[in-house]
């Protein structure tokens, strides 16, 4: 076991994790423990770190503090990449969850890796990713996630392979409440060696019929070009990405949706529900460029909250139940927030 003194030295009173929110709140924590190893985490918990309430953050870029957090915030710094096996057709790559997620995105592009273009650009590290499922332009993290490590609160180390993660859109088994207790220290992905697009969301096929040729950094390139004309940059309007899940309905409910608002837009899944776009029914309820005080629904993509300045947690919150609220009255659907209130 390492030494107590070393191990506690480095946890931080009193901490403002105005840094570590993407909403720019300027909240704190009792306490924040920074870790470098699993080790280190391991030798924390055994000796007796854990004493008061605690929550794991990545770059807290889904999250909003609606106050000061009374308890423990631990976070990761553990940012290895390791080939565990590599064949002529894809690669298997073990990273710490404390690698910023876009990093990863820009070394396996630079390295002819496959399956991660797609989600370029998403703020928030590793870990988060995997307890996420994070997803943009039809490619979701579990597609190439092969197993999750983690560290339990009792200093346990266990493995997940994907088939046991429950994943689905935006959720995961980490996500649920009996499984807080358990941190995630590494994800294993398995990524193709040989070209494999999914060009055919949003305005990607679009934008890339500019080039001559497409390549896998072009692929990344124009991804990230596209968010960033869509979406606010946390370092000038805080945010915390799509603030609502899209909801998903029956088939039946869907068929009578669109005979009342013809103009719906909407994706079947494989399972035959349809998911419609939250952001278009925001927009249909005249939310979008709007504010409730300080707290504003973001002008280019209806589906973000932002703070103009000034905001706190309730005032986003406010928001968001105003925005909730129209969408019931016009559709009778409740939207479901993505972001995690704390
Ligand atoms: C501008 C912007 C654009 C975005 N675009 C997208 C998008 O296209 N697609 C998408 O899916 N998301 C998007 N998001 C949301 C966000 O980037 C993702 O949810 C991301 O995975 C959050 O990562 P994070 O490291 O910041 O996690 P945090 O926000 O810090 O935490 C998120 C959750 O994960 C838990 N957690 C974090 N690390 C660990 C760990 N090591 N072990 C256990 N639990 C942990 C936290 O407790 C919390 O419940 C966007 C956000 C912003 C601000």
């Amino acid at each position: 076991m390492g030494d107590k003194q070393a191990v506690f030295k480095v946890l931080k009173k009193n901490y403002s994790l105005l840094a570590h929110n993407t909403f720019g709140f300027d909240v704190k924590a009792n306490s924040f423990f920074d870790y470098q190893s699993v080790a280190d985490l391991r030798d924390f918990i055994r000796q007796g770190g854990l004493t008061e309430p605690y929550l794991h953050i990545g770059g807290g870029s889904n999250l909003l503090f609606t106050q000061d957090y009374e308890g423990l915030v631990l976070h990761s710094q553990i940012k290895t990449v390791e080939v565990l096996e590599e064949t002529p057709e894809w690669v298997c790559v073990r990273v710490g969850a404390g690698m910023v997620w876009d990093d990863f995105v820009a070394y396996a592009v630079e390295r002819s890796w496959y399956g991660i273009e797609n989600l370029s650009w998403i703020p928030g590290e590793v870990g988060a990713a995997a307890v996420q499922n994070i997803g943009a332009y039809g490619v979701e993290a579990k597609d190439v996630i092969v197993e999750v490590e983690t560290l339990t609160s009792e200093g346990v180390e266990k493995r997940y392979a994907v088939s046991e993660c429950a994943y689905a859109y935006r959720k995961s088994l980490f996500k649920t409440e009996a499984y807080k207790n358990e941190f995630v220290t590494h994800v294993t992905f398995r990524l193709r060696k040989q070209a494999c697009f999914k060009l055919e969301y949003g305005a990607i096929r679009q934008e890339l019929a500019n080039y001559p040729e497409t390549t896998l950094s072009l692929v990344r390139q124009v991804i990230i070009s596209i968010r960033k004309e869509k979406l606010p940059d946390p370092k000038e309007w805080g945010n915390g990405g799509s603030f609502f899940m899209n909801p998903i309905v029956s088939n039946e409910l869907f068929r009578q949706l669109k005979e009342e608002f013809p103009a719906m837009p909407f994706y079947e899944l494989e399972d035959g529900r349809v998911k419609i776009p939250a952001g278009w029914m925001i927009e249909a309820c005249g939310w979008k460029g709007k504010r409730l005080g300080p707290a504003g629904v973001f002008e280019k993509q209806a589906l973000v909250l932002v703070n103009l300045g000034g905001a706190t947690g309730a005032d986003v919150i406010a928001l968001s139940n105003a925005v909730r609220a129209s969408v019931y009255e016009m559709f009778k659907i409740d939207i479901c927030p993505e972001v995690n209130f704390i």
